[in-house]
């Protein structure tokens, strides 16, 4: 499957800042992480730029907006900005004029809360799609409609699971499985 967010997609919105910045951040290394944690870093190793770390676990989530994940890249480039022009580290106020100079609001806070909204609905999601792992082929439940089906086959991975429900008369339908969790019976 194709990243959502691939190396390449990245490094073009850092070449439109570095158009504004007259800077070289589009050719620093670029890698993924699969940090839950941490969204992105931009690193110096020996008093040098070193690289730019995304996470997949954000960068390649279909629900992650695109104006976040934009967001989030210039938050990192503002950290390389800062350390290029001002010889900083940190989110303090030449942090903040780079954040300034790349049009995103200068608040650690406000990517902070944004961040912790969307790691928080990843922790929603993790705990709805374990919920839904009792429901698998063979399970028999009850609609509030159709009444008494069996599921045939889950369809799909995690929250957004679907179930192929055979119910009287050789019905059959596809149906969410979080729906099903809420609104069915199981028997
Ligand atoms: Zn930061």
């Amino acid at each position: 499957m194709d990243k959502i967010w691939s190396e390449e997609r990245i490094r073009n919105v850092m070449k439109e800042l570095d158009k504004k910045t007259g800077l070289k951040g589009a050719m620093l290394p670029i890698i993924f992480t699969k940090s839950r944690g941490t969204i992105g870093y931009f690193s110096v190793v020996g008093g040098k730029s070193n690289r730019f770390a995304f996470s997949d676990y954000y960068y390649q989530d279909p629900d992650w907006p695109e104006e976040m994940a934009i967001e989030m890249i210039k938050h990192e480039y503002a950290h390389y900005m800062d350390y290029e022009t001002y010889g900083k580290a940190g989110h303090g106020p030449t942090w903040k004029i780079c954040c300034g100079k790349l049009g995103i609001a200068p608040l650690r806070l406000y990517s902070e809360n944004g961040a912790n909204y969307y790691i928080n609905k990843h922790k929603l999601n993790e705990a709805k799609s374990e919920k839904l792992d009792r429901y698998d082929s063979g399970v028999c439940i009850e609609h509030p409609k159709y009444g008494k089906g069996v599921i045939k086959e889950i369809v799909g991975a995690g929250a957004k699971r679907l179930a192929k429900v055979e119910f009287a008369e050789a019905v059959e339908k596809l149906l969410s499985l979080s729906w099903i969790d809420e609104k069915c019976k199981t028997c």
